[in-house]
């Protein structure tokens, strides 16, 4: 049924003022034509003061909702050539306010042409391998933990999941902004969005498709795209002023030419578009690209804020350092052994998910201890755990936690920098675990480069001692820290900051609350999926401290684009009407001028889709330091699978 006609047709159907803004057009035409210049006038006159008419009831609409438009300078342009006589000018504006939103839907398209390829490639089926090594292919909302799936080369993985064959590279750019292949091994998890390289893979699948991260992602960037309000802002500003410049100019023309055409030829060329457009269109286009590198920022207001910032506060544990600590050494109380000390303390935090209680229990398992199993875990945030562990009530944590059930705890001979862990049993000190975590390579770089991208002052929060943390801040060059904070004080203290906007950088574990509070909250490496993320304004898909100076860059430079764009489109429009005041300006070449002119302002916004002169010189930061494994040379190795051919697999 899809016959030629169809794109014209559903283009009428979207853009129906624009299509009778033409048809009027061509009748007008053919009325002047057959020489009756007056039908012709009547019908288009008619015509733009209904266009007119329906233009200043969404204006009154804006006013009323507290918002001045700029419609008034356009509505005033057609009422006034028509009655003028240039009705062939009006019918150009009209046009222009008409085909304006066209024009929109066009840019806005480009520009987050990104952020809809994501959309565009979401996976829909997914290839169930077959008692017999075969596939089938199932609906990914089918599919269940546990399942074996086959991913062809050049497919999405299409849910999260474990690698079952060989090693392999994935290209997992579109997720983490990361442009060179992964390499994952045999048993490594493996994120749903990734795309598979050169061989065909086995994968069982860890969680369903509506938990995997690249639906998080697809939930964060529809977020992004939906959110539209505070674009126009940064226009309204600029509003005011201009229609009374506008309409200085075309009373003056007037009083001093004593033509009331003058007024008609200025107000033609005081085209409202950039005000209108542009600014969309840039911060469409900033978010766009911010997404392609794995920076997710949830609304137009948080770019304009990025642009801003003014403080930056770090969480410590994972955001600052890796938040991979090691345990480095254990430190019994006397009649206390060191393998008893540890394996108490790993029995208690395998209940918890801090990063710390991780590495706890991993030390523990290295050294093959057993670890019983413990009764009634409790966990007190940001301070440690109790639990019962055969018979005997444990806590573990902080050394003030743990004094307030033992107070028999003695201060550990920790190194610099090394946090302690500290075990009480039965109302008894029985030793601390010292753990290290290492700073990561990128945060000197990253705190640096913030300053120099307008950044006034950098500050750590931490929940840790503050030896610890002074010895970690004298690493890295951060300028103010506060320590022991309970997540209430770090709340607290991001509300207290006085040079704003204050970002919070946070790994999301449990951060969300300080998060929330901040002017900009940013999860990190939280890949979309966490209470954090939720709580965030940017989330970084990648683990990488780096990624902050550039959505702090993107902003500028976003925001910097629609500046330009506005003062082009202002200037030029300005200039035009100097000419027009002059009578030099007849209003039917000045109302296709100002399409010209909107125009230019819609493909210099699109700039902001570019990199600027500030990131290209900047790329000296690397982006992503060393977790990243380099593929492996060569072509695949023989022990490889083949392709599964016609849905057979063989292994
Ligand atoms: P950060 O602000 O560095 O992210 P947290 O607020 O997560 O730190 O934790 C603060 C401190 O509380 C930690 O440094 C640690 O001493 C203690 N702590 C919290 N949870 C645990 C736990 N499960 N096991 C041991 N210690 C813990
Ligand atoms: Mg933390």
């Amino acid at each position: 049924m899809a016959g030629p006609l169809s794109p014209l047709v559903r283009a009428t159907r979207s853009y129906p003022v624009v299509a009778a803004t033409l048809a009027v057009g061509a009748v007008g035409g053919v009325l002047e034509l057959a020489g009756a210049a007056t039908a012709a006038r009547v019908v288009l006159s008619v015509f733009a003061l209904a266009i007119a008419l329906r233009q200043s009831r969404g204006m009154v609409a804006d006013l009323r909702a507290g918002t001045y438009g700029v419609d008034l300078l356009a509505i005033l342009a057609v009422v006034s050539t028509v009655l003028v006589g240039e009705y062939w000018a009006a019918l150009v504006v009209c046009l222009m306010l008409s085909g304006g939103e066209a024009l929109e839907d066009y840019a806005a398209g480009r520009a987050r042409r990104e952020l809809s390829d994501l959309l565009a490639r979401v996976p829909r089926v997914a290839h169930r391998v077959q008692p017999d090594g075969g596939s089938l292919d199932v609906p990914i909302d089918e599919v269940v933990p546990g399942d074996e799936l086959w991913v062809r080369p050049g497919e999405l993985v299409p849910v999260d999941g474990e690698l079952l064959t060989v090693d392999a590279a994935f290209d997992e750019s579109s997720l983490t902004g990361e442009s060179l292949p992964v390499e994952h091994r045999r048993g490594d998890a493996l994120m749903s969005g990734s795309v598979n390289g050169g061989e065909a893979i086995r994968v069982r699948a860890t969680a369903t498709a509506a938990q995997s991260q690249y639906q998080a992602i697809v939930e964060l960037v529809k977020e992004a795209q939906a959110s539209k309000a505070p674009f126009v802002r940064l226009a309204d500003r600029v509003a005011v002023p201009f229609t009374l410049v506008a309409l200085g100019i075309a009373a003056v023309a007037w009083a001093v030419s004593g033509e009331a055409t003058r007024f008609a030829e200025v107000l033609v060329v005081a085209t409202p578009c950039p005000l209108i457009i542009a600014t969309p269109v840039a911060f469409m286009a900033g978010m766009s690209r911010a997404a392609k590198t794995g920076i997710i920022v949830k609304s137009g207001g948080t770019l304009e804020q990025l642009s801003r910032v003014r403080t930056v506060a770090f969480d410590k544990t994972g955001t600052l350092t890796h938040g991979a600590p090691v345990v480095a050494a254990v430190h019994p109380a006397p009649s206390w052994g060191a393998e008893e000390v540890l394996a108490l303390a790993a029995a208690v935090e395998q209940y918890s998910a801090h990063p710390l209680a991780a590495a706890i229990v991993a030390a523990a398992r290295e050294r093959a201890l057993p670890v019983p199993a413990a009764r009634d875990p409790e966990e007190h945030t940001a301070h440690g755990v109790r639990a019962t562990v055969d018979g005997r009530a444990v806590v573990v944590g902080k050394e003030g936690f743990v004094r307030s059930a033992a107070p028999g705890v003695a201060p550990a001979p920790l190194a610099p920098g090394q946090t302690g862990v500290y075990v009480g049993v039965d109302g008894a000190y029985a030793g601390a675990v010292a753990l290290a975590d290492e700073v990561r390579a990128e945060t000197p770089a990253t705190l640096a480069a913030l300053h120099r991208s307008g950044v006034r002052s950098t500050l750590m929060l931490t929940g840790d001692a503050e030896p610890t943390a002074r010895h970690i801040a004298a690493q890295i060059g951060i300028d103010d820290v506060r320590a022991g904070l309970l997540p209430q004080d770090k709340v607290d203290a991001v509300r207290a900051v006085t040079e704003r906007p204050v970002m919070m950088v946070g790994d999301g574990v449990n951060d969300a609350p300080v998060l929330a509070v901040a002017d900009i909250g940013v999860a990190m490496g939280a890949k979309g999926s966490t209470a954090a993320s939720e709580s965030a304004d940017v989330v970084v898909m990648l683990d990488d401290l780096a990624r902050t100076v550039r959505a702090v860059r993107i902003g500028r430079r976003t925001l910097r684009v629609a500046w330009q764009a506005i003062g082009l489109g202002v200037g030029l429009s300005v200039a035009l009407m100097v000419v027009a005041a002059f009578g030099l300006l007849p209003a039917i070449v000045g109302a296709w001028l100002q399409e010209a002119v909107d125009l230019a302002c819609i493909l210099w916004a699109l700039l902001a889709s570019r990199p600027g002169k500030e990131e290209r010189a900047a790329e000296v930061l690397p982006l992503t330091p060393a977790p990243l494994r380099v593929p492996a040379a060569g072509p695949g190795g023989g022990d490889r699978p083949g392709v599964p051919a016609g849905g057979r697999g063989r292994e």
